[in-house]
């Protein structure tokens, strides 16, 4: 089974990819993920990747999707794949469609999480830590007992810049773009499945199990 996972920042992509993954035996591949820890070891992809990624830009096609088609070409791939953070261009996924059919495979299904824009921001702008201690806090799911003041340690608790509103908005606002040209582009394929992302963490899993290709269902 292959799949896609689509969704704006905060929709959950990452915690539903890793429990989707490990459940059905699918490799987990973020390619955000390959990009930190190239640039964590420094290698010479990393090195190019940095840039781009510090400045919240997408890394370039030629990099990203010779990346990405190596790492799905390797043995570990072939039981299956759940892709998240990919592709995310028009070029990248239809990259990714013509390496699989090379191999006489294709993508089984494209599930798009999706979540009220309103949601989205309250739960991406509602972080806050402690310029002290750096514990964190969300004023949705683990507010601190007096705003404003760390529960361990009594120390200021502030907002990182890249989870300001209008940050916040900035960064959905380019995102849905590309995710909504990526949902019109599998649509037309009919392999997309739009899932409803509010509530538990635990139900979305649920309306995405159920949402799975019928080739999916049942392996555990
Ligand atoms: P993520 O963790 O998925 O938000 O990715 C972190 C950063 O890695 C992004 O802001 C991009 O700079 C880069 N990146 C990850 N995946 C891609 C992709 N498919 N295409 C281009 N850039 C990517």
């Amino acid at each position: 089974m292959r799949l896609i996972l689509l969704g704006l920042p905060g929709a959950g992509k990452g915690t539903q990819a890793k429990v989707l993954a490990d459940r059905h035996g699918l490799l987990h591949i973020s390619t955000g993920d390959m990009f930190r820890q190239a640039a964590a070891e420094g290698t010479e992809l990393g090195l190019r990747a940095q840039g781009f990624m510090s400045r919240g830009e997408l890394v370039p096609d030629e990099v990203t999707i010779g990346m990405l088609l190596e790492r799905v070409a390797r043995p570990d791939a072939a039981a299956g794949i759940m892709l998240d953070g990919f592709p995310r261009t028009i070029p990248q996924a239809e990259a990714l469609d013509r390496a699989l059919a090379d191999r006489g495979e294709q993508i089984d299904g494209v599930l798009y999480i999706q979540v009220p824009e309103q949601l989205l921001m309250s739960r991406l702008t509602g972080r806050w830590s402690c310029s002290k201690c750096g514990a964190i806090y969300h004023e949705l799911t683990n507010s601190p007992a007096q705003t404003g003041v760390c529960d361990e340690c009594g120390g200021e608790l502030t907002q990182r810049e890249d989870d300001r509103p209008d940050t916040v908005q900035a960064r959905l606002n380019t995102n849905r773009e590309w995710t909504e040209a990526l949902a019109r582009y599998y649509g037309a394929q009919a392999k997309l499945r739009e899932i409803d992302g509010t509530g538990e963490p635990s139900e979305v899993t649920a309306r995405l199990e159920a949402a799975l290709p019928e080739a999916g269902k049942g392996v555990h």
